[in-house]
């Protein structure tokens, strides 16, 4: 049986990134997680220009290229030094990236993901949104 991956872009913030593996491990078949790291990743990719897009999403093709991972979590934490909007508006912004990344990204996973804050060290990862894009080569019957 091959190994199971998924791949996460999440934030550089070491508070969450536990959490966020347990619910992963727990909510997706997978074994292994291959981790990208931005500050407020969801700002990022709801926002920045193509080229930087790119750049990016190169990094998840090494991923799926390498591990065979077909399923991408996005996600957003509460208190985020790299992205100090409400958790509201973290929101908003996972559910853009989250279409930006559909389109680029045939026949993948896609879910965003928000850390809400629990307590001093608490975090509950919660799902905000999910697709499974169309894959590339789908033909229209004739
Ligand atoms: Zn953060």
């Amino acid at each position: 049986m091959p190994d199971r991956f998924a791949t996460i872009f999440t934030c550089i913030d070491g508070r969450i990134q536990q959490p966020l593996t347990e619910w992963m491990k727990n909510h997706l078949d997978v074994e292994y997680i291959d981790t990208i790291t931005e500050p407020g990743p969801e700002a990022v990719l709801a926002a920045t220009g193509e080229r930087c897009l790119e750049v990016l999403l190169e990094k998840v093709e090494i991923s799926r290229r390498a591990h065979g991972s077909g399923t991408l979590v996005i996600a957003g934490h509460s208190d985020c030094a790299g992205n100090p909007v409400s958790d509201d508006e973290q929101r908003t912004q996972l559910r853009r990236s989250l279409d930006r990344l559909a389109e680029r990204l045939p026949g993948t996973r896609i879910l965003a993901v928000h850390a809400d804050r629990c307590g001093e060290r608490c975090w509950a990862p919660l799902l905000v949104a999910e697709v499974t894009s169309a894959p590339a080569d789908v033909r229209l019957a004739p």
